[in-house]
């Protein structure tokens, strides 16, 4: 394909496949009869994009657990996000480049990362979310997608924000090794915290310790008691804790929490899959009583005004290499399913990314 603009009267069509919502699941991974991939035609010609649009070539897209919970098809709680109608192109953080601008700000070549990108090797988008990337900064682009991006401002939030470290809290962090997860055990580190994880496989303990700092980690398939675990773990209880799964590690958690811990809920991913009625329950939620206990969940977008102050500190962070990331990487748009299904098992490490084009 060719993008067309700078005056050049040159019809462009496309061919473009994308990933869209072809029926709900209520219930379990979704799977190929719930997300379908079709290739469709898009006009690249200038005069068919409308003003404050771009046409965009993805290159990155992301796997993002919150898709989980549009597409149930159940309007109820959980993440507070609008269900995503039918046939509707899934759109998730992605990186693309500008190949038709309709819009002064941005130019044909420019890299750009979107919060709602489609899921599609070719869209035309409007451009008031995009935020161009700095090709002098020598960040590889899919850091935009991971410590840059959704997973590294959830994990700020967590950590700096809500969970307010002091030198020497102690800190426990589920989903330890996935994306939030990696990038929360290093900023508690560069804290001065203790920082214990839990994670679904020896391997992912192994690169919690080795690469992301963490000072110990277990294995939560291995251990069959999470209470025992805990006490073993973090013998001087937990201050904080950043919930990325919810179920019965929170329930645990709670009978090691030191007067005044703070329990920033970043997620439950051990409950997307399930309708409510059968999520699990907390049974001794009475322990933030004596121990006055602060349990927030939050979301990332309430704290979009402080994203320029988080970009700033983790983009000193990248060049001074005080944080690292471990992304699994899936080649192709077709791969979008795959990477996605593989965040609700212990399969993946890091960062789940789709490379869709170089
Ligand atoms: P991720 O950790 O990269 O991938 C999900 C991981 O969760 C898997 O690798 C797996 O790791 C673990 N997992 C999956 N199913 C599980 C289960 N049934 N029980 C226990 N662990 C399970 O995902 P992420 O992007 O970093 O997201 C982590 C959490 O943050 C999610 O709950 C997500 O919804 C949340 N989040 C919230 C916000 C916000 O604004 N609040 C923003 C971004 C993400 P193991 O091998 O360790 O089990």
């Amino acid at each position: 394909m060719g993008g067309s603009g700078g005056g050049e009267k040159k019809v462009e069509v496309v061919e473009s496949k994308e990933w869209y919502l072809a029926a709900y699941a209520p219930e379990g991974v979704p799977t190929s009869d719930h997300l379908k991939l079709r290739t469709v035609t898009l006009s690249l010609a200038v005069d068919s994009i409308p003003d404050g649009h771009v046409a965009v070539q993805l290159l990155w897209t992301s796997t993002e657990p919150y898709l989980r919970t549009i597409m149930t098809g159940v309007e109820e709680g959980g993440l507070y996000f609008p269900q995503i109608p039918l046939n509707k192109v899934i759109t998730t953080f992605g990186v693309g480049r500008v190949i038709v601008s309709k819009d002064g700000k941005f130019s044909e070549g420019e890299i750009v990362v979107n919060p709602f990108f489609p899921v599609a090797e070719y869209s035309v988008v409007a451009s008031h979310f995009l935020r161009k990337t700095d090709p002098t900064a020598g960040i590889p682009l899919p850091e935009y997608l991971s410590s840059l991006g959704l997973p590294g401002f959830s994990a700020w939030v967590g950590i700096e924000v809500l969970g307010k470290p002091k030198p020497g809290s102690n800190v426990f962090i589920s989903a330890c090794a996935g994306a939030v997860g990696m990038i929360a055990g290093q900023l508690a580190k560069l804290k001065g915290c203790r920082v214990i994880g839990s994670t679904g496989s020896d391997n992912k303990v192994k690169l919690s310790k080795e690469k992301f700092g963490y000072d110990d980690a277990f294995n939560y398939n291995k251990e069959t008691d999470f209470d025992a675990a805990l006490s073993k773990y973090c013998p001087n209880g937990i201050d904080i804790y950043l919930d990325n799964v919810g179920g019965k590690m929170l329930e645990a958690v709670l009978n090691h929490v030191n007067k005044g811990a703070h329990i920033p809920v970043c997620g439950m991913i051990s409950q997307y899959n399930k309708t409510w009625t059968e999520r699990e329950g907390v049974r001794n939620l009475l322990n933030i009583v004596g121990k006055e206990v602060k349990i927030e969940g939050f979301l990332v977008g309430t704290y979009m005004n402080r994203m320029g102050e988080f970009m700033k500190e983790m983009e000193g962070y990248i060049k001074e290499k005080k944080i690292s990331s471990e992304h699994k990487i899936y080649n192709g748009i077709e791969s979008f399913l795959e990477g996605f299904a593989s965040i609700f098992s212990t399969s993946n490490v890091g960062k789940v990314i789709i490379q869709v084009a170089a």
